[in-house]
């Protein structure tokens, strides 16, 4: 093995960029920290196919800064980063290039949390963890998280039930239409506690298999994907791509909320207007998603079950507060969030000055 690391300088307002290689393997990576204000970083690996280092720069600063304020609003003592490792995850992957990366995880001494994203399976990031006690989302042992889509699930749930309370004056979903888009690891169990609170379930996905089980176990209608946009509903949860709220889709949409668990909802931030305008109550993703990060914190501060209910129930009480000072400020949902990492990192830095 010859790793080699490389110090990149950073973006303003990033503390830092590092580069790792590995001839012997084929490992190139990036591990970016966007701010350790609050604890230690942590966010996911994605593996990717870009087609150059800036493109994958580009990425990996985007999403570092985004843990930051997921980690933030989900009061998880813990900073925001991420890392990409560049390569074809079907072709690219051999347990040496993970060792690889898991030892440029090990050389920022615990400044950085590594665990699965697109791409990465936990066979993979087992491999990391051989490297370096800094790999998380592991299966097994004492604190092992395992999946955390079921944790994902229920925080978007929880968050659901606050937002109808607030668009529709209760947060008894019985006979609400619930537009469910994708069935995957999120979206399938999100779907299982909206059957059992009764909803009236909607469901669309590519995969056919997963239609078809919702249907027969879970009652659900079953649309088409390019139907969604068509379709009367209440509610509308997001479960498979980012930016399927965009400048054509907005001004279709029927339903009165929005909450789910894909990432980047938004095509670009101008759309948290839009559906203000239209009268839709938006709920950030990366507040209504933080389930997932919460069960890795978990392993991370070795922490019981207890931890990550109160921080999962801490998530849907902050979604409370931004509806409530979102209509109050007549503000976007989006921008309450934003204000308030804001204020939460600026609160830890005057506390560290
Ligand atoms: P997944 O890959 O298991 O599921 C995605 C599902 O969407 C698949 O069933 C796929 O067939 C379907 N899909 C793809 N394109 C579609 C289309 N055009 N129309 C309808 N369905 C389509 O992923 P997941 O782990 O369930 O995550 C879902 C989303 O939530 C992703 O955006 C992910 O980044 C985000 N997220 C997941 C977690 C987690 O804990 N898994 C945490 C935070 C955010």
């Amino acid at each position: 093995m010859t790793l080699t690391l490389t110090e990149e300088t950073p973006p303003e307002g990033f503390e830092r960029l590092v580069r790792a290689e590995d001839a012997d393997s084929g490992l190139r990576a990036l591990i970016c920290i966007h701010s350790t204000a609050l604890g230690p970083a942590a966010g996911g690996c994605r593996m990717w196919d870009y087609p150059d280092w800036d493109a994958a720069r580009r990425d990996v600063q985007r999403l570092a800064e985004g843990m930051t304020y997921k980690n933030a609003m989900a009061d998880l003592g813990l900073g925001g980063g991420k890392s990409v490792i560049l390569g074809d995850a079907r072709r690219d992957k051999n347990p040496a290039l993970f060792r690889a990366f898991g030892q440029a995880v090990q050389a920022l001494e615990g400044r950085y949390y590594t665990a699965e994203d697109v791409g990465i399976s936990p066979a993979d990031m087992a491999q990391v963890a051989a490297e370096t006690p800094y790999a998380v989302g592991l299966e097994g042992g004492q604190y092992g998280s395992g999946d955390p889509s079921p944790f994902t699930a229920e925080g978007v749930f929880q968050c659901m039930r606050v937002g109808a309370k607030h668009v529709f004056g209760s947060d008894d979903l019985t006979g609400r239409r619930v537009l469910v888009q994708g069935l995957g690891h999120v979206g399938m169990s999100l779907a299982e506690k909206l059957h059992a609170a009764g909803a009236t379930l909607i469901v669309t996905d590519i995969n056919k298999e997963s239609t078809d089980r919702a249907a027969r176990d879970l009652d659900a209608t079953v649309i088409a994907p390019d139907q969604v946009f068509a379709t009367q509903m209440d509610i509308f949860a997001p479960c498979a791509m980012g930016a399927v709220l965009n400048d054509d889709t907005v001004p279709l949409l029927s339903a009165k909320l929005v909450c789910g668990a894909a990432n980047n909802q938004l095509a670009h931030p101008g759309i948290a207007g839009l559906l203000r305008d239209r009268g839709i109550r938006y709920l950030p993703d990366y507040v209504v998603n933080a389930g997932g990060i919460i069960s890795v914190a978990g392993e991370i501060h070795k922490a019981g079950p207890g931890y990550r209910r109160g921080r999962l129930s801490g998530i849907a009480e902050r979604i409370g507060a931004m509806l409530t000072r979102a209509e109050a400020e007549n503000r976007t949902t989006t921008e309450i969030a934003s204000d308030m990492v804001k204020d939460i990192l600026a609160t830890a830095k005057r506390s560290v000055a």
